[in-house]
């Protein structure tokens, strides 16, 4: 037997930072010691407030009471993400976290819907979705049925700056200790590379066995000290550039994310409970900082409360995001652009993977290729998704959009796309995190329209199709009524 890792460094506050120390510590107990080391200084990148559902499963695991996370995060509840003038200009699409209507073994619902389209029923995907419906009605409530149709999957928007600092606590209380310090030196053992230990500016050392590097786009380790190096994929997401603004808080909160395509990029506009979230996602090759600047701050639909911030970023990953004894998480790792809300969910998976590989003293190398694999695989896949937003588009009205239409896109993306225009049939590759709704729902609000529809869903007469149809859409639409809105919800929700 190997002797065990003992103690863990993380390096970096932010958000991945925290969210790598409560879990590790939350998982690992005491078989570690942990600490992590962040530096007043330096600061965070303040950015990142979208998450998508499985932020529950992380909270649910490190025992977050719902009610006071809402509370001292300023959270709003997320249903999904409304996509507007992507497909062209004055159309939109949610992309919502739910599933819409109800499936046969083997068909999917919206084979069925094809079939009824081509008959005489004129109704859409979004009709059959509880939670389109709930975010156009503008109603929230936790929904706990018995019956599986009736499911409304929420994710939530936060201030990342709050939600780090709420882990911080938690984590302190779990035993994690906090190091205030600038890291200037990195010592490497001469024989293996691996890191041994961080030398602060205060002159105090840090050791330990194990390091994870937090520490934001630069990658103190990973890239550093260790030039693992990247790999680019800026000609597949071109944007490479975000200005993010808040703004005061509007009068009634969308249970949503809206997303809104402008001529070399697109806006988001994320509401919180005492503010709101924007910013400005474009390329540097198709529009200057002073016309990015001039669309986002003529694009708020409420006063801007501080001085617009610029960041700059390149689409890609480390080509190992586990190198020696550093494993990156965060945006040490990579960086793939906010427009579906993944950057936090990627520090989240890179930490359970690592719970699930977590090595001995010497690092069997095994674990550190499968943990590579894995996260390399993750990383392409949802790249794969966020190019269909950009490449299926009708728009010609800039050159961006005429380059997005134009580009080369990767042959797993052309594949799914082909299938599903000729076909209807969408096949989600293992552990990919997007589910077949997620890509049904893109598919069809880019406008790419299947052809064709599964066999079964012929396996009824016209008549009995429409009867069921009308009865999913009753069984969807019914709980509307109930619900409370979405900011009474919170009211009442958050003095639990
Ligand atoms: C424009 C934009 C929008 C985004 N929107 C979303 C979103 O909607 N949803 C989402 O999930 N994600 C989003 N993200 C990503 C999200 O912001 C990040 O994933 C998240 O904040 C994690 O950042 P981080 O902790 O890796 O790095 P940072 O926040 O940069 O933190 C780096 C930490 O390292 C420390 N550090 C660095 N160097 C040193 C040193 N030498 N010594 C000591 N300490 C050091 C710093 O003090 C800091 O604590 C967005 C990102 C961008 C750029």
């Amino acid at each position: 037997m190997n002797s065990p890792i003992k103690k863990v460094v993380v390096l970096g506050g932010g958000t991945s930072g925290w969210i790598s120390a409560a879990l590790l510590k939350k998982i690992l107990g005491s078989a570690i010691q942990l600490e992590l080391v962040e530096s007043d200084a330096i600061g965070t990148i303040g950015v990142g407030e979208a998450t998508i559902p499985p932020i529950k499963h992380l909270n649910n695991v490190l025992g977050i009471n719902e009610a006071e996370f809402l509370r001292e995060t300023k959270a709003t509840i997320k249903l999904g993400i409304n996509f507007e003038n992507w497909k062209s200009q004055g159309h939109s699409y949610l992309h919502s976290f739910g599933a819409a209507g109800k499936s046969l073994a083997f068909c999917h619902f919206h084979h069925l819907l094809k079939r009824a389209n081509q008959l005489e029923d004129d109704s859409h995907l979004w009709q059959y979705d509880l939670n389109y419906l709930c975010a156009k009605a503008g109603k929230f409530a936790q929904i706990k049925s018995k019956d599986p149709i009736i499911e409304l999957p929420y994710a939530y928007h936060f201030d990342a700056g709050l939600y780090a600092k709420f882990l911080r606590k938690f984590s302190e209380k779990i035993g994690v200790i906090r190091t205030e310090g600038l890291v200037e030196h990195v010592e490497q053992c001469p024989n293996s590379g691996h890191i041994t230990s961080l030398k602060l500016k205060s002159g105090q050392t840090v050791t330990g066995d194990l390091f994870i590097d937090c520490s934001g786009f630069k990658g103190v380790l990973i890239q550093e000290k260790l030039r693992t190096g990247y790999e680019d994929w800026s000609h597949l997401l071109q944007c490479d550039r975000a200005i993010a603004v808040p703004s005061e808080r509007l009068e009634k909160t969308l249970p949503y994310t809206r997303s809104i395509a402008h001529a070399a990029g697109w806006q988001w506009r994320i509401p919180l409970q005492h503010r709101n979230g924007n910013g400005l996602v474009y390329s540097s090759s198709h529009c200057s900082e002073q016309q990015a600047m001039d669309t986002i701050m003529g694009n708020l639909d409420s006063k801007a409360i501080a001085d617009p911030k610029v960041i700059k970023f390149q689409t890609g990953r480390r080509y190992q995001q586990w190198n020696k004894n550093v494993i990156a998480i965060g945006l040490s790792s990579g960086f793939l652009e906010p427009l579906e809300s993944t950057s936090i969910h990627l520090v989240q998976s890179a930490v359970v993977r690592l719970a699930h590989l977590f090595p001995h003293q010497g690092i069997n190398s095994s674990l550190v290729d499968e943990f590579n694999k894995q996260s390399a695989t993750e990383f392409e896949q949802i790249r794969d998704f966020l190019v269909l937003h950009y490449h299926a588009t009708e728009r010609t009205d800039s050159d961006f959009w005429q380059d997005m239409r134009h580009m080369k896109i990767p042959d797993s993306l052309a594949h799914k796309i082909e299938i599903f225009k000729q076909s209807g049939r969408l096949f989600r590759e293992q552990n990919d995190l997007f589910t077949d709704s997620s890509w049904l729902q893109v598919m069809l609000g880019q406008g790419v329209v299947p052809q064709d529809y599964h066999p079964i869903a012929n396996i009824m007469s016209d008549e009995k199709l429409a009867e069921m149809l009308r009865k999913v859409k009753e069984i969807k639409q019914a709980p509307i009524d109930k619900l409370p809105s979405h900011d009474e919800f919170l009211r009442i929700f958050c003095q639990q």
